[in-house]
């Protein structure tokens, strides 16, 4: 056999190759269709709107393609030219409508310029001979456009030359033109809107790690009591956030070109995003630190040495967390209802409660390497949150530069609701649905217990359907135009302390802990309940501050459980924290010298009046049915003798009234009681207790007040308010059982309080005929007791 010659082989390795190429055509070409379906719908599941583009792009096409089927049009702007409308499609369709607008004006400005520019050369080579060739130019210019290139160099005379430009301009100019239309108004993406999103997702991201950190840095749960792994998918995204700056600078530029759409006007201060972006960086290298200390193998310490300040840095990192939570939701709603303050103020005070711990030299005997990473920790933290305070103060600037329309917090139950635009005629209404987790069970009645031979037992009448109805109500009602709604937030322990005993929280605390128990009779502290307490302190408390703070006159504390039978020492009615007292202290510790409580609850506010039994800054007055005492943890009377003690005498009025005392029953106790009292007083800010327990259909209450008659109250209240404290009014809400008439003697209350000429809600249940003989017999007893015993009275 003799052997091929090398060319001929040579040869037959060429066809062999190319025979796999053929043969392999179909498989090859089908693995390639695969492979790009495969990215397309990868491509489309990612970002939807990527797919929608690539429609758009082919109509653009489409339609700038009909240039060459329209006759008159083809031939008007010459046959060469048409083809610039195709590429200028081509080549200026982006994915948001910034990006094409800024490429569609840039290169119709330019065009316009070029054709400028090259007849102004042609015109100086014409005139001035070869000393001025436009050949020269050519270089330079077409850095500029190519349109100037070609009208610089070419031969044609001036006039074909014009036309030639007017020609290209002008299908320039079409096919921007529909290129920036399809872009515009089919399902345009604003790449500005992108740009405030990408900003708030950022903020949330590092909101999100703080709030997780707390748990893990300080978690016992691992092994080597080593601090717990944080989730890779955190490390992740503030590790996004870190790498986003040419991103954001970016879309910035662009969106500078999009036209006003939705919030966003045509000058938005695309430029306080940057701003805010970059502190948002900051702050990310700070949590990249922090995760250092968590993930690192060298840089560890002790469960020991992590648990002298747990209680603290976990504290400030969840608020931290949820500042900043709070803050990206802020620019996402563009709200200038800012709960992100509260958090910040939270994270300070956890600082100061650092700084006492770290001063009390909780560290001593440990080894300093070991103490090392915890102190970088804690100081870590510390910085954080001025680092968070000047994303709010920047968040701020952006909200009051952009001028958004101001909405409600992002919480289902504020969607109806709608602000309304005077201070002066408004109601601050503070409220959390986490308050409805509170459930105190089943039974007769209030006792949780099932005598076995009942077939329907009854909710608790502190039920949370009672607050939805009020909170329905006061979004549904006709009042709603008044009400502007604030999100309430948790009491701190160590808030609970100007008021109640250590002891006393401490137990509540170990109760919870142990899964709840019933504390006094009708008080059941279940799971849940515990927090639901802690929502209702706070939410009390911040609407006193709100006030306090001078951002409105009249604030409403829309809050359970309820808590005016609450005493320093122990639980009682339903009520486990003393909402009402707690608020009533910060405004002492904030300044104000005297406070006055006003309570219509139909029960004795006991455990407020025992708070500041001894005090003769606090006026505590209630008006209430003649219950007496119900035992031991209930050991007050409410009648008339118990006038407060020591400094404190004189300063607890008890207006204890008949079964059935009814509207003008309680008109006639404001008038000769209430109304004196708060004149001689002169407080400086008055709290009304309100409990609908004392209306005509109460199941706890035997007053038959009706909507009229709370309607009275609220406008004798606004009156005194008006007149001695200038207007400033903290409502809080107590009992109130009957769970629709409740909502709807609120109402009325809350009209009154407005001082509103006509009601605005009708009664739906008729009323019962009262005898106010009874009743102002026993007052005018009361007065006189009164006149004769408390000092200030006997003074006048
Ligand atoms: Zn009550």
């Amino acid at each position: 056999m003799g052997s091929l010659n090398p060319e001929s082989s040579k040869a037959f390795s060429l066809c062999g190759y190319l025979w796999r190429i053929i043969r392999d055509m179909p498989k090859q070409s089908w693995a390639k269709t695969l492979e790009f379906a495969r990215a397309s719908k990868k491509l489309g599941q990612d970002d939807p709107r990527r797919i929608v583009h690539s429609l758009k792009v082919g109509l653009a096409l489409t339609l700038v393609s009909f240039v060459y089927y329209l006759q008159p049009l083809y031939h008007s702007l010459g046959n060469s030219n048409a083809i610039w409308a195709v590429i200028t499609v081509v080549v200026i369709m982006e994915f948001s409508v910034g990006a094409t607008l800024g490429k569609g004006l840039n290169r119709i400005m330019a065009t316009l310029l070029g054709a400028y520019l090259g007849f102004a050369v042609q015109w100086i080579a014409n005139t001035s001979g070869d000393k001025w060739q436009a050949a020269k130019y050519e270089y330079g210019l077409t850095i500029f456009i190519l349109t100037l290139s070609l009208v610089s160099v070419s031969g044609y005379r001036e006039d074909k030359m014009l036309k030639m430009a007017c020609d290209r301009v002008l299908t320039i100019i079409l096919g921007s033109f529909i290129a920036m239309t399809v872009c515009i108004f089919i399902f345009p993406v604003w790449i500005g809107e992108d740009l405030h999103y990408l900003v708030a997702s950022n903020i949330d991201k590092l909101g999100h790690f703080l709030q997780e950190f707390g748990e893990r840095y300080f978690s016992s749960e691992t092994e080597d009591g080593k601090p717990g792994n944080i989730d890779r998918s955190l490390k992740e995204k503030y590790e996004s956030v870190l790498t986003s700056k040419t991103r954001e600078e970016t879309m910035a530029n662009l969106a500078r070109w999009e036209p006003s759409h939705g919030q966003f006007r045509f000058l938005h201060p695309w430029k306080q995003y940057l701003k805010i972006g970059n502190l948002t960086r900051q702050c990310a290298n700070k949590i990249e630190a922090l995760d250092f200390y968590l993930t690192s193998e060298t840089h560890q310490t002790g469960y020991e040495v992590r648990m002298k300040i747990k209680e603290s840095c976990q504290y400030i990192s969840s608020e931290c967390g949820k500042a900043l939570k709070e803050l990206s939701s802020e620019v996402k709603r563009m709200s200038s209802v800012s709960t992100s303050k509260d958090h910040i103020e939270r994270a300070k005070e956890g600082v100061e409660m650092l700084n006492s711990v770290i001063e009390s030299n909780p560290w001593e005997g440990f080894d300093v390497m070991d103490i090392v990473p915890a102190a970088a920790v804690a100081s870590l933290l510390t910085n954080l949150v001025s680092a968070i305070e000047t994303i709010s103060q920047a968040v701020q600037q952006l909200v009051s530069m952009a001028h958004f329309r101001t909405t409600c917090p992002e919480n289902s139950l504020f969607t109806m609701a709608t602000s309304p635009a005077s201070s002066a005629n408004r109601i601050d209404v503070f409220w959390h649905e986490g308050m409805l987790k509170h459930d105190p069970g089943n039974g007769v009645f209030d006792s949780g217990m099932d005598p076995g031979f009942l077939d329907v037992l009854e909710k608790h009448p502190e039920n949370s359907d009672r607050i939805r109805n009020m909170v329905s109500i006061l979004q549904r009602g006709p009042i709603s135009p008044y009400i502007s709604w604030h999100l309430g937030s948790p009491a701190l322990i160590p808030h609970l302390l100007s008021f109640h005993t250590h002891e006393y929280i401490n137990a509540l605390v170990q109760a919870d802990k142990e899964g709840g128990r019933m504390l006094c009779g009708g008080t059941f502290l279940n799971p849940g309940s515990w927090d639901a307490a802690l929502l209702a302190a706070g939410t009390t408390m911040s609407a006193m501050k709100h006030i306090l703070d001078g951002h409105g006159k009249v604030s409403y504390a829309l809050v359970r459980p309820p808590g005016h039978h609450a005493q320093p020492t122990q639980a009682d009615g339903y009520c486990f924290l003393n909402n009402a007292g707690l608020a009533v202290q910060l405004a002492l510790d904030s300044g104000c010298s005297k406070v006055a409580v006003i309570d219509i609850d139909v029960h004795y506010g006991n455990g407020t009046a025992q708070g500041f039994y001894h005090s003769n800054k606090v006026l505590t007055i209630s008006l209430h049915m003649n219950h007496g005492s119900w035992g031991p943890s209930h050991p007050q009377n409410g009648s008339v003798d118990e006038l407060g003690e020591g400094e404190g005498y004189g300063y607890n009025l008890n207006i204890p009234l008949p079964n059935g005392t009814g509207d003008k029953g309680y008109a006639c106790a404001f008038n000769e009681l209430v109304v004196p009292s708060i004149q001689k007083f002169e407080p400086d800010v008055i709290v009304l207790v309100i409990g609908q327990d004392s209306s005509a259909f109460d199941p706890n209450g035997r007053q038959c007040l009706t909507m009229e008659g709370y309607r009275e109250i609220g406008q004798r209240v606004h009156r005194l308010s008006t007149r001695h404290c200038n207007g400033r009014l903290l409502i809080v809400q107590e009992g109130g059982y009957h769970v629709t008439y409740s909502a709807y003697c609120l109402h009325a209350t809350l009209e009154g309080v407005l001082n509103l000429p006509s009601p605005l809600l009708e009664d739906p249940i008729a009323y019962y005929p009262e005898d106010e003989t009874f009743s102002s017999h026993v007052i005018e007893a009361i007065k006189n007791y009164q006149k004769d015993k408390v000092p200030f009275w006997k003074a006048a």
